[in-house]
């Protein structure tokens, strides 16, 4: 079966988890992402006969054994180690939550309490996969995420556009941390693919078949 797939012997890189900004040595910023989603496409690439890396940020999950791991903490670092490494992949998939913020300064030592308000001057991190998406080469299929809380599919499609992506997986906020999640996949074109409510395994399976499917429309 692996060996028809158009994965097989390719190389897939993954963005996962969460990044983490730090305010100083003691307090950070991050979110709930857990690697799952990453782990399970990861998981779901290998059966396919791909060769897998893993761009991951803070997590306590293994990732299956046979992915490469590059582990990093901010989203500077996995922007500059994702845009290092993405020319080669024929798929190139963002499932990482990534601080959309850092904090303008870190201070080399624990900021001390004061007695009344404080205020943090936050600036804008970089958009990895639209950076990707940007300098994607000739075949290559640059998948991302939207996690969104209401007209799912009418942002994924704007974002879909606005990072050059060929596919975006639209899912709710109780994807986030969960094992289950529920899910819509889409593709340039419009096709609508839903993902069903299933385990982050089942759906990774799903993205997966959906990724060798576009593979084959358009070979490199
Ligand atoms: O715009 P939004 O954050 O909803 O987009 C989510 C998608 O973009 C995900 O694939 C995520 O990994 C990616 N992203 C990124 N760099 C950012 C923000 C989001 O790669 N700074």
């Amino acid at each position: 079966m692996a060996s028809r797939s158009p994965l097989r012997g390719k190389l897939v890189l993954i963005t996962s988890g969460p990044t983490r900004e730090h305010l100083d040595p003691i307090r950070f910023m991050s979110n709930g992402s857990t690697g799952k989603m990453g782990a399970a496409l990861a998981k779901a690439a290998l059966s396919r006969g791909a060769k897998v890396t893993v761009i991951t940020g803070p997590v306590t999950i293994d990732y299956p054994k046979g992915a490469e791991i590059v582990r990093v903490i901010t989203a500077l670092e996995m922007y500059e180690q994702t845009l290092r490494r993405a020319k080669r992949p024929a798929v190139v998939i963002g499932a990482a939550a990534v601080s959309d913020w850092r904090f303008a300064r870190t201070a080399t030592q624990k900021i001390k309490r004061g007695p009344g308000e404080t205020s943090l001057t936050l600036v804008p991190n970089p958009d990895i996969m639209a950076a990707v998406g940007k300098r994607k080469k000739k075949g290559q299929v640059v998948v991302g995420f939207a996690l969104e809380t209401e007209h799912r599919a009418a942002h994924a499609a704007r974002k879909l556009r606005a990072k050059q992506l060929d596919a975006i997986v639209a899912n709710g906020p109780s994807s986030l941390g969960g094992s289950v999640s529920e899910a819509v996949l889409l593709t340039r074109g419009d096709h609508l693919v839903p993902l069903g409510r299933a385990s982050k395994d089942a759906q990774a399976r799903k993205i997966v078949r959906e990724i060798e499917r576009l593979l084959e429309e358009r070979p490199a």
